[in-house]
């Protein structure tokens, strides 16, 4: 067995005690693999043990991998901050874009969308914790971007995903992931049908599902640690 695949089961074995602790069901929670830094071999040997959605902060990276690894079926999505001279290879390559946090970026990855692939499949990223140079949109300006990003033709608008800070501990984990629940329920109460809130990594999933996340995003319990800091 290899390093990749025990990892993906000692992964897979905690979202399950924490979404019985939780009392939810195992498929409540999708798993996405953070796989920046890592090579393709790494993907495809993930993928060899059943993983099948990958994420990606470096777009050019990215890219490179997707290309790579065409001809398995794997679903792609772009956690990381996207300038506007990277929306076309973002809307050309990726499924689900979750770090939309302006407007205009939404806008260019719609019109840049090709036409014979699905719509893109979108989440806002929430700055829950408010730190002012953080990427984001704050909490209270959650609904005006996401009813605008929802009625762009060439996007699906899926939910929201946020990086809160590293908490303390597991309550204090809970305090904030609660925070951004209530975001998420805030958009769905003024009608926006979101099934997505992509929140918790490898040190805080537990925390995360027991707070109502829909998709946890893990890279270093998955991968091992990153040479690159982020
Ligand atoms: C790197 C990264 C992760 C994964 O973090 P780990 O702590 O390695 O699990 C999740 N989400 C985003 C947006 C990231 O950039």
């Amino acid at each position: 067995m290899t390093t990749i695949e025990k990892n993906l089961q000692t992964v897979q074995s905690r979202l399950t005690t924490a979404c019985r602790a939780a009392g939810r069901q195992n498929r409540e929670v999708a798993l996405l693999a953070v796989s920046k830094t890592f090579d393709a071999g790494a993907v495809a040997r993930a993928h060899a043990a059943g993983q099948m959605a990958f994420g990606e902060n470096y777009i050019q990276e990215a890219v490179q991998k997707i290309s790579a690894l065409r001809h398995l079926d794997l679903q792609w999505h772009c956690i990381g901050p996207i300038q506007s001279n990277k929306t076309r290879l973002v809307a050309e390559h990726f499924d689900w874009v979750q770090s939309v946090d302006r407007l205009k970026i939404a806008e260019r990855l719609s019109e840049q969308r090709p036409g014979h692939l699905a719509p893109l499949q979108v989440c806002i990223q929430v700055n829950a914790d408010g730190g002012a140079t953080k990427s984001g949109v704050l909490p209270w300006d959650a609904l005006a971007l996401a009813q605008q990003v929802a009625a762009l033709p060439n996007l699906r608008l899926r939910g929201i995903m946020s990086i809160p800070e590293p908490a303390p501990d597991f309550d204090a984990a809970c305090a904030v992931f609660a925070s951004i629940k209530a975001v998420f329920d805030g958009l769905n109460a003024a009608g926006l049908a979101l099934d997505t809130l992509s929140m918790g990594m490898s040190a805080d999933l537990e925390a995360a599902i027991a707070s109502g996340s829909t998709m946890v995003r893990v890279g270093t319990a998955i991968f091992g640690g990153r040479m690159k800091m982020d």
